[in-house]
């Protein structure tokens, strides 16, 4: 009983509701419940998700302040995985508006802005015939329709909601996705740029023009990802918006279907500034929206689009859903009950609302017509909602080409792909450099931002002591030394790993906890061959010796055939590193939780160093930490890569970060790559008055025989 709320199966009809109905009532029970056992096998490896594999697993927040606390965490998280934490600097948007054309009711212009320097957001400014506003807006994203934002057929026309809207008297702009229409600094990913290229006339040579694939690996480690890219572009379009002396910056919307909905759930989770939403088909607890730019690395774990849904209240949502549409086809009874207890804890159940359209995945008439409706009655339209809705919309032929890049040549200011990616990654270690404390004073400051942060990037928590469960299996004396094997794990994560225990002393001043990868073999040796000797040698120095098992030492691991038989598993997963991290927390807080008043060194041997350099950081009350770097170099991105590719890492001072953290207590390097640039180090820890507490001796290996530990 690990997984509150498993709704993720489909049901047919009528179940669902009770399906639902018994989950509520797991989650409200589990919030009193007990600690129980642990389970009998650690569960982890097995209970992988993706998109199309998806569980829901949340907790519904019982007052306001539980829901408001989440509500920033949750948005934190979110803005720290899109890597828009620290935020990008807002370059000037420098908009350009231009062929305006008249329509019956309404005006379409064309527009592009930059939302990075030399980077352009495109697409088209629907506005009201006439008037001067103060006009409501709405920000209008599209999904992955072949024409984009010019896509006008049965399921759905997004020229033909721009122009109701407009007609209505909004204020809307219609932005390209990354890689569509005029948006082709860089491609949405490899193959659908290719099919988008050859779905357009042929192309001139454009040396301006980005071509390959985008959303590297190394990008993402600064945070730029095709997904964090659309949320800035958001982000980005509604300081557009509100630039606009005709817009009423207090009443700005947004509506999108399939990835239009996802960009609109993304700006509901980011950006305080919009106030009403209409996310049309995406919403589901058994289905994830699926594409890379959906998908930002550690975006999804432990969150869900129904969750983003749920924070938002008490601000109006409408939400349609589709009968045939494999997302939302249950969700009157599987997931609006969800969302709307969150909107009941304010009183405001008024303020959500489910629209069920009978047909498939769709932003057709009948959703438009419900959308309408709710823009008109919640961001008060000076004209009343539109009734008579087509699709497709007729007549835009005579609007002309509504592309604002149609023979491919950007303004001259125009940067390539490339371009944007470095300039990106140079701003985002400029801005690391500003950041850096230059005294005791700001160090504390630093640590409680970046390294809190650095802790939410990991996807990692120190538990409560409270909920973490210690089991002890045996206990034996051998030769006048102790050994005890006991398991270990949070309550209610699924977790069980070992810990072993060897003590000689009859009062130990302390523990050393010591993670070493399995290959090197457990303490004690098989067989009744009694106790290594190395640590015979460790454990009569009056400490206590505790090995972490699980995913520390590799005892426990996802396959990497299982990993990576899943879409995007970084975005909804903790890596084998990852949970290395978490169990060397758990197992720190239950070796605190036995001995709350003696100190604990942390030792990371071989390839087990770097996971303990972080979580040693995160936990923070290590009396010393030992750290083996065997032969790497953490400071370099390709290293890093292989050793922690961990989404906007790089962003939050990585490895720097966690040495800045530990340096505040004793640490020692060992066996760094000859590259590794340990005077960066000690140049931080002279000016911060702390050379005292670290110990580099980059050349040796950390070894228990030699009397380093
Ligand atoms: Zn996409």
């Amino acid at each position: 009983m690990n997984n509150p709320l498993a709704v993720g199966e489909t049901v047919p009809g009528g179940r669902a509701m009770l399906l639902v109905s018994l989950a509520l009532v797991a989650v409200l029970a589990l919030a009193g419940r007990s600690v129980a056992g642990l389970p009998v096998e650690d569960a982890r490896a097995s209970r992988l998700i993706d998109a199309d594999h998806f569980e829901l697993r949340i907790k519904i927040p019982e007052t306001v302040a539980e829901l408001e606390s989440r509500r920033e965490e949750l948005r934190q998280k979110f803005l720290l995985t899109n890597g828009l934490w620290p935020m990008p600097a807002k370059c000037e948007l420098n908009p350009v508006i231009f062929d305006e054309k008249q329509g019956d009711g309404f005006r379409v212009a064309k527009v592009y802005f930059e939302s990075l320097p030399g980077y352009y957001v495109t697409g088209n400014l629907y506005r009201p015939a006439t008037g001067d506003g103060p006009f409501p807006a709405i920000v209008c994203p599209h999904g992955h329709w072949t024409y984009g934002r010019l896509t006008n057929g049965e399921t759905g026309s997004i020229p033909g909601r721009c122009i109701d809207l407009a007609k209505m008297g909004f204020v809307v702009i219609s932005i390209d996705m990354v890689g569509f229409n005029d948006n082709f600094q860089l491609p949405h990913d490899h193959q659908k740029s290719r099919a988008q290229m050859k779905a357009d006339k042929p192309l001139p040579y454009e040396p301006r023009k980005f071509r390959g694939v985008f959303d590297f690996p190394r990008a993402r480690l600064y945070g730029l990802s095709l997904a964090g890219l659309h949320v800035w572009n958001m982000i980005r379009s509604v300081d557009f918006l509100t630039s606009l002396p005709e817009v009423d910056d207090e009443r700005i919307g947004a509506t999108g279907a399939s990835g239009g909905a996802s960009q609109t759930l993304f700006l509901m989770a980011a950006e305080p500034r919009l106030k009403v939403a209409a996310p049309v088909n995406i919403i589901g607890a058994a289905k994830h929206p699926g594409c890379r730019c959906e998908n930002a690395p550690g975006c999804w774990v432990d969150i869900s689009t129904v969750e983003i849904a749920g924070i938002f209240a008490p601000k109006p949502l409408i939400l349609l859903s589709a009968t045939e549409d494999p997302w939302t086809n249950s969700f009157p009874t599987r997931e609006m009950p969800i969302i709307k207890r969150y909107y009941e804890l304010y009183g405001a159940a008024d303020k959500v609302k489910n629209v069920h359209i009978e047909g498939v995945h769709n932003y057709n008439a009948a959703s438009r017509a419900a959308v309408y409706q709710w823009f008109a009655e919640q961001l008060k339209s000076p004209r009343p909602a539109i009734r008579d809705v087509r699709s497709p919309f007729p007549g835009l032929a005579a609007l002309g080409d509504l592309r604002v890049f149609p023979d491919k040549i950007l303004p001259e200011q125009a940067k390539n792909g490339l371009e944007v990616i470095d300039d990106w990654i140079a701003a985002s270690e400029r801005e690391l450099q500003a950041r850096w404390p230059k005294n005791r004073a700001q160090l504390d400051l630093f640590c409680e931002e970046f390294g809190g942060n650095l802790r939410r990037l990991l996807q990692v928590e120190v538990p409560r002591a409270d909920k973490v469960i210690i089991e002890k299996l045996d206990s034996q004396v051998l030769g006048g030394i102790i050994h005890e094997s006991m398991a270990v794990g949070r309550d209610g994560a699924g977790e069980r790993f070992s810990l072993e225990l060897v003590s000689s002393s009859p009062a130990p001043k302390g523990t050393l906890v010591l993670v070493r990868p399995e290959w090197r073999g457990g303490m004690f040796q098989p067989d009744g061959g009694g106790f290594k000797p190395a640590l015979k040698n460790l454990a009569v120095r009056d400490y206590r010796v505790i090995r972490i098992g699980g995913f520390a030492s590799g005892e426990l691991r996802i396959p990497r055939k299982t990993w990576e038989t899943f879409s995007w598993p970084e975005a909804y997963n903790r890596s084998n590193r990852l949970e290395a991290i978490q169990d060397i927390l758990t197992a720190l807080v239950a070796v605190r939780k036995q001995w709350p008043d003696q100190p604990i060194i942390l030792a990371g041997m071989s390839e087990s160093g770097l996971p303990v350099a972080f979580a040693g950081a995160v936990f923070g009350r290590c009396e010393q930490v030992f750290v083996d770097l065997h032969r790497t170099d953490p400071g370099y991105d390709g290293e890093l890569l292989e050793l922690l590719p961990v989404g906007s890492l790089k962003r939050v001072g990585d490895f720097r970060t966690a040495m800045l953290m530990l340096m505040r207590n004793r640490v020692s390097l060992f066996n760094a790559s000859p590259t590794f640039d340990g005077q960066w180090y000690r140049d931080q820890a002279a000016r911060l008055g702390l050379l005292e507490n670290i110990d580099f001796r980059l050349d040796e290996k950390l070894n228990w025989l030699n009397g380093q530990l």
